[in-house]
């Protein structure tokens, strides 16, 4: 059996032998657990015919979990300091290939068609960089990519945002951004302790399944988003006021009291107290009376 490159003792050797230096600026903490990296696979539910999509592989400690369980790993990496070391520790995966490119830059719908072509289903994985987190996750999420989940590490309290429902204080934006895109679940809580070097905070392994079709029925996404955003711009102010200041002209006031009576919504609720059938409803109302 091979060594784990996630090892301690074996990730200290590596960046020893190609004298690297973490740079905090790229959110490079790497991974030091197996058995969190085995679980990332796990989660994936992906098998030997099928291929994933790395984001960061960092020396390749989820990269080489990955190679050993699918046919293909595509991997994304930003530092070019990184790709000697990967060429190093994957030398005997044949089955990975490595991208030296900023993933929020990259056409991966194009690299999966081109390259991606023989395997059964992808997924993509990653322990994602926290400095951009939510832009990787957004972008993967809005290119709707022939994947069938996405598997990421990442601060707890994103993944708490991510998957959080009405009513709680962590809900916003950006849940219902990923929740409409996907099934969000947290799946597993990491401790600070199994990263090098140690980040401030715990982490959160997330699932997104992607949707097949989209949850709720608009009558135009992006007016449904625009609504959404402008709803939680001021967490502490109604719906009505939200929306007011940031989302239509002052003419269209009548309008927005329409809106709110036609699809029974409460306009002095808060935002965060909206599911995102109602965030559906109430945006698709306005749409029609302002554009239709
Ligand atoms: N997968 C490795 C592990 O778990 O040990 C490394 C994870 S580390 C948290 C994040 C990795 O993403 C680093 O290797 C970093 O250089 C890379 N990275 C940061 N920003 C990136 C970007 N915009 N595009 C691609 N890779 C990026």
């Amino acid at each position: 059996m091979v060594k784990d490159i996630a090892t301690p003792i074996r990730t200290k050797a590596i960046l020893e032998k190609h004298g690297f230096s973490f740079k905090k600026s790229l959110g490079q903490n790497f991974l030091i657990d197996v058995n969190v990296l085995k679980n990332i696979v796990e989660v994936t539910g992906m098998g030997e015919k099928d291929g994933i999509i790395e984001i960061g592989p960092g020396i390749g400690a989820l990269t080489e979990q990955l190679a050993r369980r699918v046919q293909q790993v595509e991997a994304y990496e930003i530092d070019g300091r990184l790709l000697p070391i990967l060429s190093d520790t994957l030398a005997s995966y044949p089955n990975v290939h490595i991208h030296h490119q900023d993933v929020l830059k990259a056409n991966i719908k194009k690299m999966v068609e081109e390259r991606m072509i023989d395997v059964k289903e992808i997924a993509v994985a990653g322990n994602l960089p926290y400095y951009v987190t939510t832009p990787i996750l957004m972008q993967l999420l809005e290119e709707r990519l022939p994947v069938k989940r996405i598997v990421a590490m990442m601060q707890k309290e994103v993944a708490d945002r991510i998957t959080a429902g009405p009513g709680t204080k962590e809900y916003g934006s950006l849940s219902i951004a990923a929740q409409f895109y996907a099934e969000a679940t947290k799946e597993i809580i990491v401790p600070k302790t199994v990263f090098m070097p140690k980040p401030n905070v715990d982490s959160a392994i997330i699932k997104l399944e992607i949707r097949e079709q989209p949850p709720v029925e608009l009558a135009d996404e992006r007016f449904f988003f625009q609504v959404v955003r402008a709803s939680f711009s001021m967490r502490r102010k109604t719906i009505w006021n939200n929306l007011q200041h940031n989302l239509v002209e002052k003419e269209k006031k009548e309008t927005l009291r329409s809106a709110f009576s036609e699809t029974g919504i409460d306009p002095q609720r808060r935002g965060e107290t909206l599911s995102m059938e109602e965030f559906a409803r109430l945006s698709s109302c306005l749409y029609r009376l302002i554009f239709e």
